[in-house]
C-alpha cells in the first residue's frame, strides 16, 4: 500500500531530505508531503553579509526563492502552520483545521531566536540602538544603522546558548571591523564580543584561534556573560547587564537571542524537551517518543552545531533510515556528530554580498544542497567562509 511520509518544515533540512527521498522511493510506493508555514526560503548563512551593504531589493532577491522551486516535481508543498502532532494517532493538526495523516514524520522545523527570554529585547528588534541580523527584517534595519554609525561603541553580544550559525556573531565582529576600516573610521569604533561562554568559542581549538584573531584586530572579548538584560533605551548609552550584575555600555548592539524549538513542539506530547528541540537517537536520529518520527537539523536536540552542514550530513541519514524503516529492515545509517566550521575573519577588502566566493556558496546552496546532493565532503553551508590563510579550522 502507498505510504505517506509528511515532512514538517520546509527550510534546508526538509527541502533536502525530500528531494533526497523522492529519489531513493517511487510515487507508487510514497507520497511526499512537505508543510511550511510560508512559502519564501532564505539562505540563512547570506544574513551575515547583507548588513554590510545597502539592503535593496536585489539583495532580497539574492537571499530568499520560493520554497515549492526547490522541490523536485512529485512533492507536495501545503502552506500551513503547524499546531501540533497527534503522536497516538499518526496526525498533525494545521492551522486550517485539516488534519493530516502520516506513516512516517520528519521534523524538520529548525530552531527559533526567542528574543521575548532576555528582558529587553523584543521580536521587533526592541530599543533604537538594540539590533540583531537572525532574521530578514533585523538584517534589514541593521543595515541601515550601520550605515548611520559614525562611531562609539559597537557591542556583538549571544545573549545566550543555543544559538544557530554559531560563528556568525563573531563572524560579524570580524567583518564590522573590515567594514569600519573600509569607511575609514575604525579608530573610532570600539568593537567588543560577549559571549556566555568561557571562550570565543564553544570548541576549544577553534576557540584559542578565534581569540587569536580577535586580539590581532583590536575586538575586546568579555566572556562568561549570561545577559540578564539588554537595556537600550533612554538617555546616554545603552547597557548589557549580566546577572552577576556585571554591565558592558554600548552605542549599538548587535545581540543574537537565545534559541529554542518550534512552539508546536511543546505540544505535542513527547517530542519535544524543554526548549522545544526534538529528543531523538543522536546516530539513527529516530524519536525517542515514537519510532516511525524522525527529526534532522536545528529542531532536534543532538548536541552538536547548528548548521546548514549538519542539517546535510543528518539528511543523509534521515533518508536512509526512514527508507528502511519504510521497508521494515534495521535503521542502517547513523549520524556521527561531526561539524565543520569555515571561518570568514574578514580578510579581504569589504565588499558587498555577492563577490564571487559567496556567490559560489549561495548557488551551491540553492543547486546543490537542497537538492539532496553530495558535495564532495565540501560545507556547503559554512563555503562563504574562508579562513584567513586559507586552512581548515575544524576542532
Ligand atoms: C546569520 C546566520 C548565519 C549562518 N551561517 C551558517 C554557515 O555559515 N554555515 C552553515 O552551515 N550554517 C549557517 N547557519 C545556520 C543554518 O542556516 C541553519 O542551521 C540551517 O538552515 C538549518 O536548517 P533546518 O532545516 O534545520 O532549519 P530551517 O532551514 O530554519 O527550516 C525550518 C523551517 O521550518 C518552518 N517552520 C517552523 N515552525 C513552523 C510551524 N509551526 N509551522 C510550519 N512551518 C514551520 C520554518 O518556516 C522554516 O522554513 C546560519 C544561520 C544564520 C541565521
Amino acid at each position: 500500500m502507498k505510504k505517506r511520509i509528511v515532512i514538517l518544515g520546509g527550510g534546508t533540512g526538509g527541502t533536502l531530505v525530500a528531494n533526497r527521498l523522492r529519489r531513493a522511493l517511487s510515487p507508487q510506493d510514497a507520497e511526499i508531503v512537505v508543510v511550511d508555514l510560508d512559502d519564501e526560503h532564505v539562505y540563512q548563512p547570506g544574513l551575515l553579509f547583507a548588513p554590510f551593504g545597502p539592503f535593496t531589493v536585489h539583495t532580497r532577491r539574492r537571499l530568499v526563492h520560493a520554497r515549492h522551486g526547490a522541490l523536485h516535481p512529485g512533492i507536495e508543498f501545503r502552506k500551513a502552520l503547524i499546531d501540533h502532532v497527534d503522536l497516538d494517532r499518526n496526525r498533525v493538526l494545521l492551522d486550517n483545521c485539516v488534519w493530516l495523516d502520516y506513516d512516517v514524520l520528519v521534523v524538520a522545523t529548525g530552531a527559533r531566536p526567542v528574543p521575548e527570554r532576555t528582558e529587553g529585547l523584543s521580536a521587533d528588534g526592541a530599543a533604537e540602538r538594540v539590533h540583531g541580523f537572525y532574521t530578514l527584517r533585523a538584517a534589514e534595519r541593521l543595515s541601515r544603522a550601520l550605515r548611520e554609525f559614525a562611531g562609539g561603541r559597537l557591542v556583538v553580544d549571544v545573549a545566550a546558548m543555543p544559538i544557530k550559525g554559531p560563528v556568525a556573531p563573531l563572524e560579524f565582529c570580524f567583518l564590522a571591523d573590515e567594514y569600519f576600516r573600509h569607511r575609514k573610521l575604525r579608530e573610532k569604533v570600539e568593537l567588543t564580543f560577549v559571549t556566555p561562554l568561557d571562550g570565543a568559542f564553544a570548541k576549544p581549538v577553534l576557540s584559542r584561534t578565534l581569540e587569536g584573531l580577535l586580539r590581532d584586530k583590536g575586538i575586546e572579548l568579555v566572556t562568561g556573560f549570561a545577559a540578564g538584560e539588554v537595556d537600550g533605551g533612554g538617555e546616554g548609552p545603552g547597557r548589557l547587564v549580566a546577572r552577576d550584575g556585571r554591565e558592558v555600555p554600548f552605542d549599538l548592539a548587535v545581540v543574537v537571542p537565545q534559541h529554542a524549538g518550534a512552539a508546536y513542539v511543546q505540544r505535542s506530547g513527547d517530542l519535544g524537551d524543554e526548549l522545544g528541540f526534538v529528543r531523538v537517537d543522536p546516530e539513527t536520529l529516530r524519536s525517542l517518543a515514537k519510532p516511525d518520527v524522525f527529526a534532522l537539523g536545528d529542531a532536534t536536540d543532538v548536541p552538536t552545531a547548528k548548521t546548514a552542514s549538519v542539517a546535510q550530513s543528518e539528511g543523509e541519514v534521515v533518508a536512509a533510515n526512514v527508507g528502511a524503516h519504510l521497508a521494515g529492515r534495521e535503521l542502517p545509517a547513523r549520524f556521527d556528530g561531526h561539524a565543520n566550521f569555515l571561518v570568514d575573519a574578514g580578510s579581504g577588502p569589504a565588499s558587498p554580498p555577492g563577490h564571487l566566493e559567496k556567490l559560489a556558496a549561495r548557488r551551491l546552496y540553492w543547486h546543490e544542497m537542497l537538492a539532496g546532493r553530495r558535495t564532495a565532503g565540501i560545507d556547503v553551508g559554512a563555503l562563504p567562509h574562508t579562513a584567513p590563510s586559507g586552512q581548515d579550522l575544524r576542532p
